[in-house]
């Protein structure tokens, strides 16, 4: 699929989305853009009366919920249109409108929280009890949740207006790294000099000449280095943020601070990493094999990206991946498999590259839309894992939309990871049934265990990172580069195990995670991660009360705590058991490789 780009209209229009469904066209979606203005101003009318009524403070959620999800539907439909080609200016400007509108809606919206948390008690729960308020009691107990950690008014207002420049350190990181920082020209394979970028960098370390690999690793790292004092600053600064807000919202610590919006309990994130060390020796096994197959001694940190399996050719046309992942998904029964059928027939994807289409794949939509999907397909097997991907957190949406009303339509990131996963497991348990010859089994296996070292083993050393440089912040231990880069060599060295000999560069490599500005996100990618493989080893085993199970995690959207929704699905994070179970899956598919590869 090479060629020059086409332009949109040249794209056959069964692969591209229908938004009618939507907006018949753009003058109806002016229409009711138009409708919607002042609407916010509705609410006002409740303003100091909420603890007067239970019709009262339902009233200040429906309406709310109401704005909400016409806001979201006008966004939804501009931001579709406007990533089928990015240099519209037209789509730009109602994408522009829309934000300054949410801005508005959220500004005027604001004053309802605080009220509520000011009625008192006795009232509140009288109200609670009145049928009028029967769809808002989880809203409310969300709402009054977060009362021990708010302040007062005038306090609030100073905390949202230091709220700017306490996002300098990460506004800044991203500046330098994104904009300011120049790496080199370094040579590549041909000898032809390359200017080294983020883009081009793991390209680097996936070349077969291993002094390629090293001279880009060394360059970056020494890049890095030269302004190591100021990133260091920059993290501190960022890390002292999250113990600031922590310390005044009266959260135990940062950790827990960040775990709070999604109930999640410290242990969650503590199983993890307790038990990602267990399987350490696992993961060394793997970093063994990955040596001998590239006939080394000892293998150093630039060595973890070349790919061990003799690359397999994979043209897979899309109807073909289509087919694949209709038949990949049949495990999770008639009723979802007749969703995915309406996804490919009904036109909810959005499938080819086009000049000006946004990069990469989601999937997006709002309550009043479809799950839509956008790929940029290309026929490679890492593009029908994508499809297998997306089609998950589209069909987590279609389910939850259509069990929940509006206001608990909406899933949180830790449940999200987990529908589209499990899918990616699932195909790739079909796929490992289909393929007969041992080089298209061989590529699958190294594809999942590269999963589970990315996912799994490199985004625990990343969250366990975290949490040391904020426990030594809370404890007063300032984050100097010399501090950082020996915490972090210390931690990458146990992860790799004694077998590799990491060339101390590695000890930077905490100055260009951009993760490590998000607040304690990435350990949601590895609890995701193994929760799905756990819920698809369940699918997989025919019982059809795991698969009912399943379909009610995802019909359960955001009605209760992630968690909890999840231990009903079977997967109870809280114990370090279905972590254990996706690892002994790394484990054994560890040991399929090596026989595969005859190592
Ligand atoms: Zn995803």
């Amino acid at each position: 699929m090479t060629g020059k780009q086409k332009k949109r209209d040249e794209l056959p229009a069964e692969l591209t989305w229908d938004l009618t469904p939507l907006y018949s066209s753009d003058a109806a979606w002016e229409q009711a853009f138009q409708v919607f203005a002042g609407r916010e101003e509705k609410v006002l009318v409740l303003k100091g009366r909420l603890g007067s009524s239970a019709e009262n403070l339902a009233a200040a959620f429906r309406w709310s919920d109401e704005i909400e999800r016409e806001v979201s539907k006008l966004y939804v439909y501009a931001h579709l249109r406007s990533d089928e080609d990015t240099t519209n200016t037209r789509y730009m400007g109602m994408q522009d409108r829309v934000r300054s509108r949410m801005v508005q809606v959220g500004a005027a919206l604001a004053w309802i929280e605080p009220e509520i948390m000011a009625i008192d008690e006795a009232t509140i729960e009288r109200f609670r009890h009145e049928d009028v308020m029967a769809p808002y009691r989880w809203a409310l107990t969300l709402v009054l949740r977060k009362k021990p950690h708010t302040l007062s008014e005038s306090e609030e207002r100073l905390l949202s207006m230091a709220a700017e420049p306490l996002g300098t350190p990460a506004k800044t990181f991203s500046l330098l790294n994104n904009a300011d920082l120049r790496f080199p020209e370094i040579s590549d394979e041909q000898g032809q000099p390359v200017e080294l970028t983020h883009g081009n960098y793991i390209k680097f370390l996936e070349n077969r000449d291993r002094s390629v690999r090293q001279h880009a690793f060394l360059t970056l790292y020494e890049t890095y280095g030269r302004v190591k004092n100021t990133l260091a600053s920059l993290l501190d600064g960022n890390v002292k943020k999250h113990v600031f807000h922590a310390r005044v919202r009266r959260h135990g610590s940062a950790l827990q601070a960040a775990l709070f919006d999604d109930h999640i309990d410290q242990q969650v994130y503590d199983n993890l990493i307790a038990t990602v060390h267990d399987y350490l020796p696992d993961f060394y096994r793997y970093v063994d094999l990955r040596c001998r197959m590239l006939g080394l001694d000892k293998p150093d940190m630039f060595d973890m990206y070349v790919p061990i399996v003799p690359e397999v050719h994979f043209e897979v046309e899309y109807e073909e991946a289509c087919r694949w992942v209709t038949e990949a998904l049949r495990p999770l029964g008639d009723e979802y498999g007749a969703v995915v059928r309406r996804v490919f027939t009904e036109r909810w994807i959005d499938v080819l590259e086009c000049r000006g289409k946004r990069s990469g794949a989601y999937s997006s939509g709002c309550y009043d839309s479809k799950p839509y999907i956008l790929l940029n397909y290309q026929g490679t097997l890492d593009h029908v894992f994508t499809l297998a991907h997306e089609m998950g957190h589209s069909l987590h949406s279609y389910f939850s939309d259509e069990a929940q009303p509006h206001i608990y339509a909406q899933y949180s990131i830790v449940a999200a990871e987990v529908a589209s996963t499990t899918n990616e497991a699932l195909l790739h348990h079909y796929l490992m049934e289909k393929f007969t010859d041992p080089h298209r089994k061989a590529y699958l296996l190294n594809h999942l265990c590269d999963g589970f070292k990315g996912t799994v083993f490199r985004q625990t050393m990343f969250a366990e990172f975290e949490k040391m440089i904020h426990d030594k912040a809370e404890h007063g231990i300032p984050l100097t580069p010399d501090e950082l880069s020996e915490s972090y060599y210390q931690l990458n060295s146990r992860y790799y195990g004694p077998a590799v000999d990491a060339h101390r560069h590695i000890a930077l490599e905490w100055a260009r995670i951009p993760h490590f500005y998000y607040n304690f996100y990435v350990y949601k990618y590895a609890t995701g991660f193994a929760a799905a493989q756990a819920l698809a080893a369940g699918i997989l085993d025919g019982s059809s009360e795991n698969v009912d199970r399943y379909l009610s995690f995802l019909r359960a959207g955001g009605s209760r705590f992630p968690l909890d929704i999840l231990a009903q699905a079977g997967v109870d994070l809280r114990d370090s058991q279905p972590v254990r179970a996706a690892l002994e899956i790394f484990r054994q598919t560890v040991a399929e490789l090596g026989a595969a590869l005859g190592a």
